[in-house]
């Protein structure tokens, strides 16, 4: 951003103001935008005006019944008071994206002013990546910057397509992008080692890319989680009734064994809290993990595990996080998410560098109220994992080419 000039410029700007809103459209949590802020103000700061676009929700989803757009619902005009207030500068919305209004109202705006457009998947073409709508977009601004990270796995009109009618030296990250990427690129081609992995979650299944690619980068990888006992299982455990997924046991066995010939020590929970029901009030014990009887599941991982979990990562120079490891949604089973969020913030204190990268590992170290003691926390879930497993992310190519 640093080489590009913005003064008297319209600047069309990618963001991610994909915010919670209660019943009554108040936005209950505005990290997003927060997040955000510094691209916007440093354009504004230059003489530059912004003109945002961003999605708000899955409108077209969830359409009315006559199959029209639910516009109460899902408009980003309910944003627009709250940034205002912000940024302590004038914003306007526009009620289309694209068009003879939006376009009079990008050309109308002074340096230091901000359009705010409808929601970008209010257009069909938005999630399509189509061509028109991309230009129509690209009408829109002198200058093109993509500051949504939680997007850039989307190919979309306004995340991808619309970069590519922007010159090389018209178009560049925000700060927000460039730090995920900075981060993330930290972890993976230049760790402080030993680098250490916790990989949590659900499912195997969703992880397995992940897995095979920390395979390659990582000296250690702490696998929890309802994911772990397919893994347990795999080693000839006995898992009751917790979470697997007997169509990956062989794979697990296969990522063990390469494991062991990449020389990276796989650490799973030697003891879980299982409970006799998927509910806060079942009764609970804590066994061996892979001594689970029938009946029981594993929901969170146990004291021992807790404890062998954190010698590796006080050890660790470098840890990348993804996933809970536990169902730490619920109270009686969040000891083990929550004590290594503790652990991580400690790790980092003493000068190891963390990197929380994704889902909802993001929102139990926000839980936790640790966000601010780790080194980087992500704002993209989907749109990180994919990074961390290789993917070149459309958002991406379409600023570097
Ligand atoms: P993911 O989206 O794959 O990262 O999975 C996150 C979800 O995994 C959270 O909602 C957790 O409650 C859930 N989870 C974590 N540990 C377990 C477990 N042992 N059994 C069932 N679900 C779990």
């Amino acid at each position: 951003m640093k080489d590009l000039d913005f003064r008297l410029k319209r600047v069309l700007m990618r963001v991610d103001f994909n915010v919670p809103l209660d019943k009554d459209y108040n936005i209950t949590d505005d990290t997003r935008i927060q997040k955000a802020l510094p691209t916007i103000k440093h354009v504004l700061d230059q003489g530059g005006a912004v003109i945002l676009m961003s999605h708000l929700g899955r409108p077209q989803k969830k359409l009315n019944k006559d199959g029209s757009i639910n516009v109460e619902k899902f408009t980003l005009r309910h944003v627009v008071s709250h940034l205002k207030s912000l940024l302590g500068t004038e914003v306007f919305f526009s009620p289309d994206t694209v068009g003879s209004e939006a376009l009079s109202k990008s050309y109308l705006l002074n340096p230091g002013q901000v359009l705010v457009l409808e929601n970008t998947r209010f257009h069909k073409g938005e999630s399509k990546g189509d061509e028109i709508f991309a230009a129509g977009l690209s009408n829109l601004g002198d200058l093109y910057i993509n500051d949504a990270f939680g997007t850039a796995h989307r190919a979309h009109a306004s995340t991808s397509a619309v970069a590519a009618h922007f010159k090389h030296d018209e178009k560049s990250f925000g700060y927000l992008m460039n730090a995920e990427i900075k981060n993330a690129d930290k972890v993976l081609n230049s760790p402080a080692r030993p680098l250490t992995a916790i990989v949590g979650g659900a499912k195997v299944s969703d992880k397995i890319q992940l897995l095979e690619r920390l395979m390659e980068l990582t000296q250690n990888i702490i696998i929890g989680g309802g994911m772990a006992y397919t893994f347990v299982k795999a080693k000839g455990g006995q898992i009751g009734n917790s979470l697997c997924e007997d169509s990956h046991l062989d794979l697990a066995k296969e990522l063990l064994e390469k494991a062991a010939n990449n020389n990276v020590d796989i650490y799973l929970p030697e003891d879980s809290v299982i409970a006799d029901d998927f509910n806060n009030d079942a009764k609970t014990q804590t066994v061996n993990s892979n001594e689970i009887p029938d009946g029981w599941m594993g929901l969170d991982i146990g004291p021992k595990a807790i404890q062998k979990f954190s010698e590796v990562l006080m050890d660790s120079k470098t840890i990348l996080w993804n996933g809970p490891l536990g169902v730490f949604e619920m109270s009686n089973f969040s000891n083990g998410t929550m004590s290594t969020a503790k652990v991580v913030a400690e790790a980092t204190s003493n000068g190891s560098f963390s990197l929380i990268g994704g889902g909802d590992s993001v929102a139990a170290v926000n839980k936790a109220g640790l966000s601010d003691k780790v080194s980087f926390v992500s704002t993209g879930g989907g749109a990180m994992l994919e990074y961390l497993e290789g993917k070149k992310l459309p958002g991406i190519k379409a600023i570097t080419g």
